[in-house]
């Protein structure tokens, strides 16, 4: 097999040393070896030399999260997650691939989102009395799960930017991250055309990405095509302007509050310390209480990576197993991805989830 995306020096960097397996969320649940770092490479290795290429390799490489806790552990400076999803890449670019890769493929393909939704992309917009600035310095890209699935948070979010002259694009489509990471390089490559024009035509020199999914995919593999423009996470950009936030409201509330780190903000982009200034901005340092494991040792939520749509019990075990994490006497987890809010949320639990957003909201007693 050809495996063009896969860098053959990382594969063979690995030592089988081990060290991954105990950090590896899919492996913490299954318990097997073919589920964990070190499995996953030497079957790679073994689909690259030609000697297996059969359906029993999609269960071990196809359960990876592309969480990256893996990366940051091994000594070897393997990057795990770049070795599965250019392995991915190579079995689809052979026809191989599972019946949820083709499904999500095509989904994507017809409706230009992964939910195979037919209605408007800025349906949560209408009836807002929200402007749409013309010629604005930023724009926010909504993503498609919160246009679609969470439209009361890419409202909280747009009303709050809106204020700061913050603006839209005429005509975002899906990021291409679900593509990316299931190994569809040439039909994402599509996608990122249309939203680079996009960006492009809105003259903005700034991105600002209300989903971790999408932060990571527009940072990461757009490509020296959005040069010059900086892409950011919401709460960068609100610490950034947080003179103007305050200008326009943001009261102390009397809450506990625990912060989840999503793996593409966190692990794969250093995005920690924003999120958490913005959650004690607003509660205050001693209501903040972090979770069992953080920031670079962040347990992943299980949701990423195509496990969540391939491999649903295991992606509600691994979340379930996140959420053994909270602390005690918390009101509310935030977190900053609508994917790790679904899966945190799906898992059941006590605590409810929320964007952090809405934290910000309800401290701007904003009226949606
Ligand atoms: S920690 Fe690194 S070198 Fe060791 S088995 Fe895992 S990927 Fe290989
Ligand atoms: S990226 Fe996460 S799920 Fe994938 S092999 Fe590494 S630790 Fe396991």
């Amino acid at each position: 097999m050809s495996f063009e995306k896969v860098d053959k020096r990382d594969l063979y960097r690995c030592v089988s040393c081990g060290n991954c397996r105990s950090v590896c969320p899919a492996f913490e649940q299954t318990g097997r070896e073919s589920k964990n770092t070190r499995g996953r490479i030497l079957v790679i290795r073994d689909v690259y030399e030609g000697n297996l290429a059969d359906e029993s390799v999609f269960d071990s490489i196809n359960t990876c999260t592309t969480c990256g806790y893996c990366a940051v552990s091994c000594p070897a400076g393997v990057h795990p997650p770049d070795l599965v999803e250019g392995a991915r890449s190579g079995l689809v670019a052979s026809g191989k691939m599972t019946p949820v890769q083709m499904k999500i493929r095509d989904t994507v393909a017809q409706y230009a989102n992964t939910l195979g939704d037919s209605g408007p992309r800025l349906g949560w917009l209408e009836g807002s009395g929200l402007a749409v600035p013309e010629n604005p310095k930023a724009v926010y890209f909504v993503g498609c799960l919160d246009t679609y699935r969470y439209p009361g948070t890419a409202l909280h979010s747009y009303r709050i930017l809106n204020k700061m002259g913050v603006g839209l694009l005429e005509d975002e489509k899906c990021c291409a991250s679900p593509l990316l990471r299931l190994g569809f390089t040439n039909e994402a490559d599509v996608l990122i055309k249309h939203n680079i024009n996009q960006i492009k035509k809105s003259g903005a020199d700034t991105i600002i990405a209300g989903c971790a999914g999408c932060f990571n995919t527009l940072k990461n593999n757009y490509g020296s095509d959005l040069d010059g423009i900086s892409v950011v996470t919401v709460s960068e950009y609100l610490i950034s302007h947080l003179d103007d936030l305050k200008k326009a409201g943001l009261s102390k509330l009397n809450l506990k509050i625990t912060y989840h780190d999503p793996c593409h903000s966190g692990r794969h982009n250093d995005i920690y310390d924003e999120p958490r200034a913005l959650i004690r901005e607003i509660v205050g340092k001693d209501n903040f209480i972090e979770m069992a494991t953080i920031r670079e040792k962040s347990r992943c939520c299980g949701g990423g990576g195509g496990v969540r749509s391939g491999y649903n019990d295991l992606s509600l075990a691994m979340a379930k197993r996140r959420l053994e994490d909270v602390p005690a006497g918390i009101d509310y987890i935030v977190t900053t991805c609508p994917l790790c809010l679904r899966n945190l949320r799906d898992a059941g639990g006590d605590v409810p989830a929320i964007d952090l957003i809405e934290l910000v909201s309800m401290a701007g007693n904003q009226d949606c």
